[in-house]
C-alpha cells in the first residue's frame, strides 16, 4: 500500500517522524513517500529536523515557500496534484493546519484519493487565523481523521462530519516527547549567558496575529521586559523580520537566539522555570515537561490545558503578561489529557 505523506513546516516534521517510525514498525506492507512541499526551508526550520529526528529524506521537495497564502497554496495543489497522479497513493496523509495540509487536502480529494488528517478537530474559532480555515477545509474533505483530544473529537461531530470517520487517537507529539525526552541536549547559548537550570522563562513568538500587528508584538516584548527574568528567546525567522521592520528593540532581559533543533528545544523545554509562548505545539510541550505555561494569544485550540489551570492566555497585554511570568504557578496536581503515547501507533493500524 502506498501512502504519500505531505509536510512542509517545522511541527509537521516532528509529527511525521513517529508516524514514519511507526509505519517502519508495524506496517511493513506500507511504502511511504514523503513530499516536503519546501513551506519551511532555512536549515534551522527543516534541514536539522530531518537530520536529528531520523525522518527519511523526502522523496520530493517542491520548492515552494516564500509567497503568501494564496501563492504557496496555489502552487502546491498544481504540484502536488501531478504527483498524485503519478504516484497513485492508496492515502495521502496530511499534518496539522498549515498551507500545506490544505494543499494536500484539495489537490488529492479532487482526485479521490482518501485524505486521513492527523491532528484534525482542533478549533480556535478564529477565522481570521489562517491555520483555522486550513483546519476546517481539510476536515471536511478529509476520508479518517485522527484527533488528538476529546474536544476535537466533538468539534468534528458539531460540524457534522460522520462519527466513523472520527477517530479519537491522542496526540503525536506526545508520542513524540516520551521517545525523544531522554535524547535532548542543550542548545549552544551565548557566553554571557550563565543558566543553572529552572532561572529562565523559555519564549516562542510566530503566531500570524502577533507578528503582523505591530502594537501586538510590542506590547509582548514590553511585558517580558517589564518581568525582570531572563529571558530565552529561539526566533522564529519571520518574527525577526517584523521586529526588524517595526523598529522593536530587544530588552536587555531577553536572550534571542536562532530557532533551534527539536532535540535542542526539549532541552530547553525541560530546564525552564516556565514557558511563554504563541505556539500550539509548545503550550502542549510545557504541558509534557510540567512547566506552566502562559499563552500569547486571546484563545487556544488546547482548551483543555486552559480547563485544567496549566496554561493561562495573556493575550498580548503588557502588564499581564509581566506578572503571569513572575506569578502563575498552577498547581502540581495534573491529568493525562493527550492520550497513551501511542497515537502513532493507532494511526498506522487505522489506515
Ligand atoms: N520548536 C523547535 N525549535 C524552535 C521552536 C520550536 O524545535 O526553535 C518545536 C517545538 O518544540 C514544537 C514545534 O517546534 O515541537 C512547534 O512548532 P511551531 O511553534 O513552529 O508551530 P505550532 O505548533 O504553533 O503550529
Amino acid at each position: 500500500m502506498k501512502v504519500l505523506t505531505i509536510i512542509g513546516a517545522r511541527p509537521q516534521f516532528i509529527k511525521a517522524a513517529v508516524v514514519s517510525r511507526a509505519f517502519n514498525e508495524h506496517r511493513p506492507d506500507v511504502q511511504e513517500i514523503i513530499v516536503h512541499t519546501g513551506q519551511h526551508y532555512d536549515a534551522n526550520m527543516s534541514d536539522v529536523f530531518f537530520d536529528e529526528l531520523e525522518i527519511p529524506k523526502p522523496d520530493y521537495n517542491l520548492g515552494v515557500g516564500g509567497g503568501t497564502h494564496g501563492q504557496n497554496t496555489g502552487r502546491m495543489i498544481e504540484k502536488l496534484e501531478g504527483l498524485m497522479m503519478d504516484i497513485r497513493p492508496e492515502w495521502v496523509l496530511v499534518y496539522g493546519d498549515t498551507d500545506s495540509t490544505l494543499a494536500g487536502a484539495l489537490a488529492a480529494a479532487k482526485l479521490h484519493i482518501p485524505v486521513a488528517h492527523v491532528e484534525a478537530g482542533l478549533r480556535s474559532f478564529n477565522r481570521r487565523m489562517p491555520e483555522e480555515i486550513n483546519r476546517v477545509l481539510t476536515d471536511h474533505v478529509a476520508a479518517i481523521l485522527f484527533s488528538p483530544t476529546e474536544t476535537g473529537r466533538q468539534n468534528l461531530l458539531n460540524e457534522g462530519i460522520a462519527e466513523e470517520k472520527n477517530k479519537l487517537v491522542g496526540d503525536v507529539m506526545y508520542d513524540a516527547s516520551l521517545f525523544y525526552k531522554d535524547k535532548a541536549r542543550k542548545p549552544l547559548l551565548p557566553e554571557e549567558l550563565r543558566i543553572k537550570g529552572d532561572d529562565f522563562v523559555l519564549c516562542t513568538i510566530h503566531r500570524a496575529e502577533n507578528t503582523n500587528d505591530p502594537q501586538r508584538l510590542k506590547d509582548i516584548f514590553h511585558g517580558l521586559n517589564d518581568s525582570g527574568e531572563t529571558i530565552v528567546l529561539p526566533m522564529h525567522p519571520r518574527t525577526r523580520s517584523k521586529i526588524a521592520d517595526y523598529g522593536i528593540a530587544i530588552p536587555e532581559n531577553v536572550w534571542v537566539i536562532d530557532p533551534v533543533g527539536y532535540l535542542e528545544m526539549v532541552w530547553l523545554e525541560a530546564n525552564c522555570r516556565l514557558v511563554a509562548t504563541d505556539s500550539g505545539g509548545v503550550q502542549k510541550e510545557a504541558f509534557f515537561y510540567s512547566k506552566p505555561c502562559i499563552t500569547l494569544r486571546n484563545e487556544t485550540e488546547w482548551v483543555e490545558l486552559v480547563d485544567a489551570r496549566w496554561n493561562r492566555l495573556v493575550g498580548a497585554d503588557s502588564g499581564l503578561i509581566a506578572s503571569s511570568i513572575k506569578f502563575f504557578s498552577p498547581e502540581k496536581m495534573r491529568q493525562p489529557l493527550y492520550g497513551d503515547g501511542d497515537a502513532a501507533d493507532k494511526i498506522v493500524m487505522e489506515l
